[in-house]
């Protein structure tokens, strides 16, 4: 369960955050817990859950590692402050920044070999979703991401995708279950063609768009559906403690 705080929370904020997250979620076994934090705080939110199950993770990076590129962090600099996951190509990303299918595959390829496991974000637009082609654009972004990344090179364990439908991020409006299986099922056959039964099998797969307590466990239970990437309802720890220990209770069911 994968909480992204995108652009939320001063140091201190997030130092509170963690210390109130950690007993509230310390029965939830089974479950990976990751927080991706603005770059400002990550270094406490790393801090807070050194010796601890919880990842911490950042929410972007680029792919060059040095170099007169303003603004921007490189996967060196985020192993430097210690964290080990990232976001990469969030629709916000894509949407307002403008990131292009090619620099999420580059960056996607840059994680992998710098050691930081990338959660790839894909998804359609609801306009693209009412046109039929919800499969074409996220087929598109997958296959995007195994121009620059050997499928068959890598274990399964070196990548994470989350499907994300746009439409559903932020919106309150969450994909079916159904949809949400029949997307992340397509993304994981996809998978087998490029790199192997073995390693579609291994990928795990994330659900986000809109997840909330009272949502989840539907769509947590269908058969691709490996966790959630969660925006708002990350922001409490109230509600994101639920959704981890919903999760752990699902994985005791399984
Ligand atoms: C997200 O930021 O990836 C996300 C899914 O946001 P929300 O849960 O707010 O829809």
């Amino acid at each position: 369960m994968a909480a992204n705080w995108k652009m939320n929370k001063l140091i201190r904020e997030a130092e509170e955050y963690v210390e109130e997250l950690l007993p509230k979620i310390s029965g939830a076994e089974g479950v990976d817990v990751a927080i991706f934090a603005p770059f400002t705080c990550l270094p406490e939110v790393v801090r807070s859950t050194r010796d601890t199950a919880v990842l911490a993770g950042a929410q972007n990076f680029y792919y060059e590692d040095s170099g007169a590129f303003t603004g921007e962090v490189s996967a060196p600099m985020l192993l430097d402050v210690g964290a080990g996951v990232v976001i990469v190509g969030h629709s916000e990303r894509r949407e307002i920044f403008g990131e292009t299918d090619e620099a999420v595959a580059k960056k996607t390829a840059r994680a992998v070999s710098a050691g930081l496991l990338p959660i790839v974000c894909v998804g359609e637009t609801k306009e693209e979703r009412d046109a039929g082609s919800m499969w074409e654009k996220v087929s598109g972004q997958v296959r995007a991401v195994f121009e620059q990344v050997d499928a068959g090179g890598i274990g399964g364990e070196a990548i994470v995708f989350a499907y994300e439908p746009v439409w559903a991020i932020g919106t309150g409006e969450t994909a079916t279950p159904e949809d949400a299986q029949d997307a992340i099922g397509r993304i994981r056959g996809l998978l087998g063609e490029l790199g192997g039964e073995s390693f579609a099998e291994e990928v795990r797969i994330l659900y986000g768009g809109s997840i909330k307590p009272g949502n989840v466990d539907d769509i947590m239970v269908q058969k691709d559906v490996d966790g959630g990437l969660v925006g708002g309802a990350s922001l409490e720890v109230a509600s994101f403690a639920e959704l981890v220990n919903g999760a752990a209770m699902g994985s005791d069911d399984s």
